[in-house]
């Protein structure tokens, strides 16, 4: 037989949350409400869905592999240079690639855990070691990181916020933890979900870019902007780092109708304070039914909430796609005790509260 790379040898599947559909066939359900994968329950903006039907009429090209009209909406948007930008089949295909162009067997990659599986993924299956700081639910400091950072670190990845918890990390602890770290390990700090953050002293990345040339800021179009189906995500970074992430990526993996949909996406700022406003109601509603039924929710900076339900999670996640309502276990992130719900529209979410309360009362 074939043998694939040893490394693939230490690799898990990855684990997405449950389909619509899935849930569908395996209960004979016809409603099924999906609060999983921190997806825009608003749906794209409707700027977007039109740029994409109108490239309908040219399929059969091929898209521009270097998307300069993308590139400079994200160039304005931020006030960066364009030889700062690279674009990715989703931000997860920019993790791929860091992989790729910068870690090297033997390395080792940090990140605070428990958060986002990709990263892990990608560490492994480029031949290196993955050091991950911290459990549970509580807020790991970024010095503990600085710790365990060696000599052959290459990518310290940072969530913020992070996924499962939804806590962040301030531009001062960022600092801190940039002048503790030598130059030569890139800081990836993802920031999928940074358009719901609302802390005032939550950074503004873009703006340290010039102080920090190993500083590498990730973001995608799939949870804010809501075209996760199309794959769009970029990233911001040193044009040095920039130019090894532009040799190593295939060269249509952005495709015509991503790159219109994010345009628009991008300059519907109606559509993002529409999304900001629902899920700051809907995580207020949410946390405090959850408060109410006794369980700890953590404070939360992105368009979903961590709860702590205790021993019987999995069972709660079982018995709410049994009544057609899909949130996520967290065991395969390490915290069997907790579930991730994503913010929903007003009546999905009290829709899942009601469902709870059934729950907590039986
Ligand atoms: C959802 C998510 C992404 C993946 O985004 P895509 O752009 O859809 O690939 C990246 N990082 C984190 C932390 C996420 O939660």
């Amino acid at each position: 037989m074939v043998e694939p790379r040893p490394e693939l040898s230490k690799l898990s599947d990855y684990v997405p949350g449950k389909s619509i559909e899935e849930i569908r066939e395996q209960f004979g359900l016809t409603e099924v409400v999906k609060l999983a994968s921190n997806e825009n329950p608003l749906g794209a903006s409707p700027k977007a869905v039109e740029a994409f039907h109108k490239i309908a009429d040219s399929l059969h090209l091929y898209p521009r592999g270097d998307a300069p009209k993308l590139i400079d909406a994200i160039a304005e948007k931020f006030g960066v240079r364009k030889s700062q930008i690279v674009i990715g089949n989703g931000s997860d295909e920019i993790i791929d690639m860091v992989g790729k162009a910068f870690i090297r067997q033997g390395d080792n990659c940090v990140a605070i855990t428990p958060t986002f599986s990709v990263y892990k993924f990608t560490t492994l299956s480029n031949g290196a070691d993955f050091i991950g700081v911290g459990a549970g639910d509580s807020k790991t400091s970024l010095a503990d990181l600085a710790a365990v950072v060696n000599e052959k670190t290459r990518v310290a990845f940072i969530c913020n916020p992070n996924n499962p918890t939804g806590l962040y990390y301030s531009e001062k602890e960022i600092r801190e933890f940039m002048a503790k770290i030598p130059a030569s390990v890139l800081v990836f700090v993802d920031e999928a979900y940074a358009e719901f953050a609302t802390a005032a002293d939550y950074p503004e990345m873009s703006k340290l870019l010039g102080e920090f040339p190993n500083l590498f800021i990730n973001r995608t179009f799939s949870k804010i902007y809501g075209l996760a189906g199309l794959r769009v995500g970029y990233a911001m970074a040193n044009e040095a780092v920039i130019s090894a992430m532009w040799k190593i990526k295939p060269p249509f993996d952005v495709n015509q109708a991503a790159q219109v949909a994010a345009i628009a996406a991008l300059g519907d700022t109606d559509h993002v304070n529409a999304t900001r406003k629902l899920n700051a109601d809907g995580c207020a509603a949410l946390t405090q039914a959850f408060e109410g039924f006794g369980f700890k929710v953590l404070p939360t900076q992105g368009n979903f909430i961590c709860v702590h339900i205790g021993e019987r999670a999995k069972e709660l996640v079982g018995f709410l796609e049994r009544n057609g309502m899909i949130i996520r276990g967290l065991a395969s992130f390490g915290l069997p005790e907790h579930v991730r719900i994503t913010i929903g529209k007003p009546e999905e979410n009290e829709f899942l509260v009601e469902l709870v309360k059934k729950w907590v009362e039986a």
